[in-house]
């Protein structure tokens, strides 16, 4: 029997009455575009990241670039940014016409490299081609950036730090949870997120009132007080109602789905760390469990062992950023990353949702230990 990789008709069983009913909502009122739906939603979102302002947008990507609009990043711009990461990362900032500056990765959290963002930050103002403006820690597979670190070196350099935060809505740190621990916090609400909707969607979170202001006036075409005064450039980044009606749903059990993942994480490494190397969350983190990633070697025999067991797996992801095609120009070749060009080769990602069950968490770990070639 083939175990789902993320298992949304199970959640979907759990929440059907819940998520009809608020569609239904929608279809009655019909309003589509801004409805109710999504003020309230964005009031609970606030509401439990702890921070004053939350705005519905599209997808996690047009979060980070209205995000990167209201701060006014540009032409001439630099932007700090982890080669490892999803792509959307490194695209906001091109599209923006800013210069992404790759940055590598910690070889156990797999988050941007702190020591090495300031190498990167001295590298640029001495080349003085571009300026230095912001820094894009991305909390990748739910774990979140040292942002203590972060804050004081954004400080020192004068840098906007753009939190993204599309794996790892729900995780803490000291307490305090994502959204509220970067100026600007941009999450996603792709389906296969910890919080996903049914469709593209994403949010942007702030204390900052007049960042808010704008960035609601550019997911909005850059409207001013009426709808057809236009006050900045903007684009069409608004989330749907009807996205907003199945997140307020999903909200209801949200919690209870972290704990299900935490549960599910702690399964497998307990039953996998003396096999394979696991992931590791500091004292005072939480992680939000958007994957969870091993480092294995032999990375092909291992995925097709699980594989004809009916175990999917993924590779998150085979190539850095540095070395992508679209980026090269921006990148220093291979070799320039190490520890990020060394991950793309290793990292395995194994099934991950709140209603893996513990005897299909032992049985991938079964299967898994039996695979791994022992060490002679
Ligand atoms: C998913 C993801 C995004 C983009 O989110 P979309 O909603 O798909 O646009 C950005 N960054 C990271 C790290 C992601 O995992």
């Amino acid at each position: 029997m083939t175990i789902p990789f993320v298992d949304l008709k199970q959640q979907y069983a759990r929440l059907k009455p819940l998520i009809d009913a608020n569609i239904q909502k929608v279809l009655d009122h019909g309003g589509y575009i801004l409805g109710p739906e999504v003020a309230a939603l964005e009031a609970e979102l606030a509401d439990f990241a702890g921070v004053r302002h939350c705005i519905g947008v599209s997808s996690g990507t047009d979060a980070l670039v209205i995000a990167l609009m209201a701060k006014g990043i540009g032409r001439g711009d630099a932007v700090f940014v982890p080669a490892f990461t999803y792509t959307a990362t490194a695209e906001a900032i091109l599209c923006l016409g800013a210069a992404p500056v790759f940055v590598d990765v910690d070889p156990v959290s797999f988050n941007i490299d702190t020591a090495d963002l300031e190498r990167r930050i001295a590298a640029v103002r001495k080349a003085g081609t571009v300026r230095p403006r912001a820094v894009i820690p991305v909390d990748l597979f739910g774990l979140p950036a040292d942002y203590d670190a972060l804050t004081e070196i954004a400080r020192a350099h004068d840098l906007f730090v753009l939190a993204d935060a599309a794996q790892s809505f729900g995780a803490q740190l000291d307490g305090r949870r994502v959204g509220s621990l970067a100026p600007v916090t941009a999450t996603s609400f792709f389906p296969a997120k910890p919080l996903g909707c049914y469709g593209d969607g994403g949010a942007v979170f702030t204390d900052d009132p007049e960042l808010a202001a704008a960035m609601r006036s550019i997911r909005a075409h850059g409207q001013g007080t009426a709808k057809y005064d236009i006050v900045r450039l903007g684009m069409n980044g608004r989330l749907d109602t009807i996205q907003a009606a199945v997140l307020l749903a999903k909200l209801t059990v949200f919690e209870d789905e972290l704990e299900k993942r935490n549960a599910v994480a702690l399964r497998y490494t307990a039953r996998l760390g003396d096999t394979v190397t696991t992931p590791t969350v500091p004292q005072h983190a939480v992680s939000a469990w958007a994957q969870y990633t091993i480092k294995v070697r032999d990375r092909e025999a291992v995925q097709a062992a699980l594989k004809a067991a009916g175990i999917p797996t993924a590779v998150y992801y085979p190539r850095p950023m540095h070395l992508q095609t679209a980026y090269a120009d921006y990148g220093e070749g291979e070799g320039s990353m190490p520890v990020s060009e060394a991950l793309c080769g290793q990292v395995l990602s194994l099934p991950m949702h709140p209603y893996l069950g513990m005897e299909q968490v032992d049985r991938i770990c079964d299967t898994l230990i039996r695979a791994i070639p022992k060490a002679a």
